[in-house]
């Protein structure tokens, strides 16, 4: 049979074909009356119809990656932040018109539909998030790809706001079924873990010709589910495949069978929690044991799906890294390493020198953050238990490493202490993010900024050793999802003007910079802003019950709550704010709104104090008579991926306000300047290039630069000197300090007030304060200009096309992974 025969694709038959699909899948596989069927059914069944198409996709592309045997590029990530996948597939395939005149057919509202599809939320945020952009742009560009992570059965935690505080509620997002998925049964791999290892023979330099046996493990099934993601006006798309943990059949027999049924089903749960919750935190290291586990799990289980793919085709191992490329996105899957290297040397017999030639070649990795608190590291002797082996095997790459380095540059004890694998001081630990330097042919970082301060801060000692590895590739993110979808009424207005190939070719949107002066053209670009902003001031009236005004500026921080991001500094400005209208009531106010969302981290107390903080200070200043429509304050709780696609586009001011040189790049920042917002950022992260890529004249910059932060710390900052110097910044503390937001509890932001007052205000508010304030009053002088903020805002959109993740990709591809495009 040829898989052409099963669907005629002429449009004339597409939508009955469409139809009966989705008749059929609502009666035959959900067993759903249509008289009686919900929306829910309808989206479930439409969902199957379409993935149905992509199956197709997926299995004629296959065939043609199996003819060409190419190289295949495997992107390794412990989080996918994907949410909403229906609107996505329709766009990717063409098919939005279709379906909805099929489902209209049926008498269902496609438009209903969307909102009920629960966001596959596997990410924290920015790091997950990249992971989901990227495979979109892989399978865009014909790359033959794959991601490999973990399929959890619980995701990022839904935050309620329970009297201004954050509540954590699980995120079942799997209770309906998932219709995206493929169950793979037959792909299964058992991962081992524990145990001791046996040696054989002796070896003259301790580690090759001598066969080493991992024996007495405690082993836990890896099964695969596969999810298509679709590439947009390309046959070509690219799988993720999710791991799911479950219990080894004879692990459980053996006490079932010595009579102990409950400790039985025991022991299946602690097997099978492997992949139960997503890590609420992508800096920390919380639940340390499971998370190790977490870790090995899904490397162990996706380098025997890798190695097997390869062995079907090949005999040795000389050809692996022209087949295969294996990116690690940050240091979460760098396990996958010592797990290659045991495969190559323990299972199929290579020399360690061998083997470590081949696994450089494989490898590269992508740093995320510099900041030491958030570099991975494990005890020695936690990873001595679970991974006797692997243990071993990176002592080994840490001998060789340092013995080479030694012989090449000489001996330096103190530079040999600090490139160590291992961390000698106090508890002995293995870093992590040395083992990914070493073993990697290439290292980026993710903004020029971050990859320079990279190679002259953690990895100054590695980047004199290896100069050539280290690069950049600046982040980007997916036009489709974040334009297109998030954003109809802009893109309607683009494609009216220059086509609608920037989908695929997000340089196009230069072509903006010729109307911004056009005035028919920037009364659309106004329109379409206000119909979002509209369509956001509903939402807050409708979950929230505050009333905001659409023709407000809306300015609006939506990130992860973190000290860095210095969301109170932002804060300190609404107080500031506050004040001033409070003591000049009569003055031209730009009425502004506010917005912020984000999640805290679980055990993280300053970033809940701050969501705590906000969500006072909104219920001061909006019951303030005094204050009126001149500032309303909104927290909205949830932030999502789908969310963020109902805030961004009506964003009018996006802040980007972390202290300089702690946010590696930052992605926000880019949706929301294709969506036309404004930007009143540092120079941090990605913020330095959109400054370039905007015009230095079309954003707001302020605040200590990353040198200038640097010489703030060495001669000894002193917060208290600004406080003493600066009377409305005391007015603001002051009220923090006595109980103004929290008359309920005037003690609440004591410590608020400490972190600037007593313990040093190390992410440098205050030095940046006058500046963000002063700044923050320019934005309302533009604001008040509507024609030449409305200009600005275009200038924006059209200089963000170098932002597109398919430009990182292909720069990834041909710089980092030597891949070529499937040719269809
Ligand atoms: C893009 C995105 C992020 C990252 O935002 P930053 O401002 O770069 O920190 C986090 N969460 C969600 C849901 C996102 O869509």
């Amino acid at each position: 049979m040829n898989l052409n025969d099963l669907h005629q694709d002429d449009s004339a038959n597409q939508v009955a074909n469409l139809k009966r699909s989705i008749a059929s899948k609502l009666v035959y596989a959900l067993g759903k009356d249509p008289a009686a069927a919900a929306p829910r059914d309808w989206l479930q069944a439409a969902a199957l119809a379409v993935r149905e198409r992509l199956v197709e996709r997926q299995m004629k592309l296959d065939g043609v990656q199996a003819g060409q045997d190419g190289k295949r590029v495997y992107y390794m990530s412990i989080e996918f932040l994907i949410g909403r996948t229906f609107t996505n597939a329709l766009l990717a395939l063409g098919l939005h018109e279709d379906v909805r005149q099929a489902l209209d057919e049926l008498g269902v509202d496609l438009e209903q539909l969307p909102e009920l599809e629960p966001d596959a939320a596997l990410g924290n945020g920015g790091l997950g998030r990249l992971a989901a952009c990227f495979l979109d742009s892989m399978a865009t560009l014909n790359l033959a790809g794959m991601g490999y992570g973990i399929r959890y059965d619980y995701g990022m935690f839904k935050q309620e706001i329970v009297d201004g505080r954050q509540v954590e509620a699980p995120d079942y997002w799997l209770t309906g079924g998932n219709p995206w998925e493929v169950a793979r049964p037959n792909v299964q791999f058992k991962v081992r873990f524990g145990g001791r290892i046996e040696t054989q023979g002796e070896a003259a330099d301790g580690t090759a010709n001598m066969t080493v046996k991992w024996v007495d493990t405690q082993d836990v099934i890896a099964m695969a589910y596969d999810t298509i993601i679709p590439g947009y006006a390309t046959d070509a798309t690219n799988t993720l495949r999710l791991w799911s943990a479950k219990a080894v059949d004879e692990f459980h027999l053996q006490t079932f069978n010595g009579g102990n049924y409950v400790g039985a089903v025991e022991e299946k749960n602690a097997a099978e929690n492997i992949s139960r919750v997503l890590y609420p935190d992508d800096s920390t290291q919380a639940g340390r044991e499971l998370r190790l586990r977490q870790e090995y799990f899904f490397c162990a289980a996706s380098l025997q799906d890798i190695i097997a793919r390869y062995l079907a085709k090949h005999d040795d191992f000389d050809a692996l890294p022209d087949h295969v490329a294996i990116h690690l996105n940050d240091t979460h899957p760098v396990l996958a390493i010592p797990e290659l290297m045991r495969i190559l040397i323990d299972d199929h017999g290579l020399e360690f020198a061998r083997a470590w030639t081949i696994t450089q070649k494989v490898f590269s990795y992508t740093n995320h953050t510099l900041m030491q608190e958030a570099l991975e590291t494990w005890p020695v002797d936690m990873m001595g238990h679970f991974l006797p082996r692997h243990l071993h095997i990176i002592f080994d790459i840490n001998k060789a490493f340092i013995d080479a380095t030694n012989e090449q540059f000489g001996i330096d004890v103190e530079r040999m202490r600090r490139v160590s694998l291992i961390d000698e001081a106090g508890e002995r630990r293995v870093r992590m993010a040395h083992l990914a330097v070493v073993a990697s042919h290439k290292v980026n970082g993710v903004s020029a900024l971050h990859s320079d301060l990279m190679t002259r801060s953690i990895f100054a000692d590695f980047a004199k050793l290896f100069p050539e590895r280290f690069n950049n590739k600046t982040n980007g993110i997916t036009p489709r999802r974040w334009l297109s979808l998030a954003n109809p009424s802009l893109s309607k207005l683009i494609d009216a003007r220059i086509g609608p190939d920037w989908r695929r070719d997000l340089e196009q949107l230069g072509r903006l910079r010729d109307l911004a002066g056009e005035q028919e053209f920037a009364q659309q670009f106004r329109a379409a802003k206000l119909v979002n902003k509209e369509r956001l001031a509903s939402y807050i009236q409708e979950h929230l019950g505050i009333t905001v005004d659409p023709t407000s500026l809306f300015d609006v921080q939506v990130k992860r709550i973190h000290e860095y991001k210095r969301q109170l500094l932002n804060v300190l400005h609404v107080i500031t704010r506050y004040n001033r209208i409070l003591a000049n009531p009569d003055a031209n106010w730009v009425p502004r709104t506010v917005i912020f969302a984000g999640k805290a981290a679980s055990a993280y107390h300053m970033a809940k104090q701050t969501i705590k903080l906000i969500n006072d200070v909104a219920e001061v200043v909006n019951n303030d008579a005094r204050v009126g429509d001149k500032l309303k304050v909104v927290f909205i709780p949830n932030y999502s991926v789908s969310l963020a696609e109902i805030i961004i586009p009506a964003a009018d001011l996006s802040e980007q306000i972390s202290t300089a040189g702690t946010e590696a790049s930052g992605t926000g920042n880019m949706k929301l300047g294709l969506n036309g917002a404004l930007t009143i950022g540092t120079l941090d992260g990605a913020n330095v290039e959109m400054r370039e890529n905007v015009g230095a004249d079309n954003i707001f910059i302020f605040g200590n630069t990353t040198e200038e932060v640097e010489a703030l710390r060495a001669q000894g900052y002193n917060p208290r000197e600004i406080i003493e110097q600066n009377e409305e910044l005391r007015q603001v503390l002051e009220q923090l300090r006595d109980g103004l937001f929290s008359p309920d509890e005037p003690a609440r932001f004591h410590d608020v007030y400490k972190v600037f007052a007593e313990w040093g205000d190390h992410y440098l508010l205050l030095a940046d304060y006058a500046s963000y304030v002063q700044t923050q009053d320019a934005v309302d002088e533009l604001f008040r200009q509507g024609d030449e903020w409305n200009r600005k805002a275009i200038l924006n959109v059209a200089g963000m096309g170098v932002f597109s993740s398919d430009r990182t990709i292909a720069e990834y591809a041909e710089q980092i992974w030597n891949a070529q495009p499937v040719k269809l």
